[in-house]
């Protein structure tokens, strides 16, 4: 199994790209915490991971609140002996352009999608190094990449997520511990379904940005995550594991 011996705490883990990850994750070997401010989602996929003779715990987190992390890391080390590996994947989509965003939603966004994965890299670290080094895996976006024009404050927050990720990778790299950025394009979630998958004529543009014809399955996505987090990808840090259909090599 490609995460054998190894503790996972995945945030955002309650649905969507998160909770597919914190499935397989578990199929792969790993002890897993799901950290979620969904509390009756994060405890199904709690259970439903348990049933099939994973362990997971559910704990509840708000990626804006320094001490839900704590809570969070502490849930690892205690239930499950460690922490090896955090996958920072909560986050928050709103549309707006830069004339359309009141400094209340910019605030709102940057909250979640970027202070969020500083506060989790933050807390992580020193369990980490107690462990002897750990994988960090921030999910950015290609709005991270590229400039997009659907929203002026996501872009603006994977992007920071995107250097984020180099800073971590490069200031503890001599610890053992890596840090790596996901660049995924439109994945079919529940963050989409609203906006950009809302209806067929949406669905057809967001088709269209793709090369290989169709949008993002959250397994695309939990792929390349589970890479990144097992001992597979030992010799990358601070790199962009891009995962978007062909949409930024347009
Ligand atoms: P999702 O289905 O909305 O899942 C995100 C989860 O994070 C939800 O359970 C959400 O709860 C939770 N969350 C929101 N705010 C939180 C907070 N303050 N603390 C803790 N948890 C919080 O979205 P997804 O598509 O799986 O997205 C996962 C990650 O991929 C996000 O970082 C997203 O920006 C990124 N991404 C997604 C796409 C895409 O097309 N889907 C593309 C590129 C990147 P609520 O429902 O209450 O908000």
């Amino acid at each position: 199994m490609r995460l054998e011996n190894k503790v996972a705490l995945i945030s955002g883990g309650a649905r969507g790209q998160g909770e597919v990850e914190a499935k397989l994750f578990a199929r792969e070997g790993a002890k897993v915490v799901i950290g979620d401010i969904l509390e009756d989602e994060g405890r199904r996929v709690q259970a439903e991971i348990n049933e099939l003779g994973g362990e997971c715990v559910f704990v509840t987190l708000d990626v804006t609140k320094e001490e839900d992390w704590e809570r969070a890391v502490a849930t690892a080390a205690d239930q499950f002996g460690k922490l090896d590996i955090l996958v920072n994947n909560a986050g928050i989509f709103k549309l707006g352009l830069v004339e359309e965003t009141s400094p209340e939603l910019w605030d709102e966004i940057m909250d979640i999608n970027s202070k969020g994965v500083f506060l989790g890299t933050k807390h992580a670290i020193p369990e980490m190094r107690k462990a002897g080094g750990g994988s960090i895996v921030n999910i950015s976006s290609v709005a991270g990449l590229i400039g997009t024009q659907y929203s002026a404050a996501y872009g603006a927050s994977k992007g920071s997520v995107r250097l984020l990720t180099k800073a971590t990778a490069t200031t503890y790299a001599k610890e053992g511990i890596r840090a790596n950025s996901v660049h995924p394009g439109v994945i079919e979630t529940p963050m989409t379904a609203p906006n950009l998958l809302n209806d067929d004529e949406a669905r057809e543009r967001s088709i269209a940005r793709h090369p290989l014809g169709r949008v993002g399955q959250p397994e695309d996505v939990a792929y390349g995550v589970l890479f990144l987090a097992s001992d597979e990808s030992s010799f990358m840090t601070g790199s962009e594991l891009v995962i978007d259909g062909g949409l930024t090599a347009q």
